[in-house]
């Protein structure tokens, strides 16, 4: 019987990466959320919107109705892209500036509100992995399995830094981690759904463990 699987935590914890690992081998559908948020800091820094100096929240707000996302599957890299308004953003969405700016867009209502119903409508049908930071508390309260991911910020900056620096981008590693412990304070401090873990999660701290081990750990509360 298939099921509801949602994976929560801290940023760079390695939630997607798992999630997508479980989606293929569960063969249900993978759904990264955070690249949704990403994708609506995107199109807020490609109008204007935001910038290091000031937010017009007001006019991302009166925007969101012609903001359109869609995730399309790519066969060859195996999993689902991002598409803002019928254009792939894959890419644009993973840089750093996206990353400064997203907790940011994250924290309003009404994208929330868009975003939430968006998700909740793609769950539609059991069979779905779907990662993020509201997953098992506000988006699937209802979810049969909670994962739960934490691991020191200095892990996490270290896994990003390696990541940024693997795509060539021009990162330092004390930029990196204060982005991680900015995003951690902005996603746990918000007033609307504050990064929490739900009381039926399962808390995995992966600061010493590998892709295996937490795959291994995941797949046996699966079978449970
Ligand atoms: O998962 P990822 O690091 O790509 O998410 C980027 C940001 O989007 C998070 O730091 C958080 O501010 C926001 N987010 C959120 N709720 C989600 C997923 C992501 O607020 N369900």
């Amino acid at each position: 019987k298939k099921i509801t699987i949602a994976i929560d935590g801290f940023s760079s914890t390695g939630k997607s990466t798992l999630a997508k690992q479980l989606a293929k081998q569960l063969g249900y559908v993978f759904v990264d959320t955070g690249a949704m948020y990403r994708a609506i800091a995107f199109f807020s820094m490609e109008h204007g919107y935001i910038t290091p100096d000031f937010f017009d929240k007001e006019t991302l707000i009166n925007s969101l109705p012609s903001i359109r996302l869609q995730f399309k599957f790519n066969a060859e890299l195996g999993f689902a892209e991002m598409y803002l308004n019928d254009e792939n953003v894959e890419k644009q969405i993973r840089t750093i500036e996206v990353s400064n700016y997203v907790s940011k867009v994250a924290e309003i209502p009404e994208v929330r509100t868009k975003l939430v119903e968006q998700q909740q409508q793609m769950g539609k049908n059991k069979g779905i992995v779907m990662d993020g930071r509201d997953i098992g508390t506000v988006v699937f309260p209802d979810a049969e399995l909670k994962i739960f991911m934490t691991a020191s910020a200095q892990t996490r900056a270290q896994r990003r830094f390696d990541e940024l620096v693997q795509k060539g981008d021009q990162v330092t590693f004390e930029e990196v981690l204060k982005n991680v412990e900015e995003r951690d304070y902005i996603d746990t401090h918000r007033s609307n759904s504050p990064l929490v873990i739900a009381d039926d999660a399962v808390e995995i701290d992966n600061s010493n463990l590998n892709r295996e081990e937490q795959f291994g750990l995941v797949l046996d509360l699966v079978n449970e």
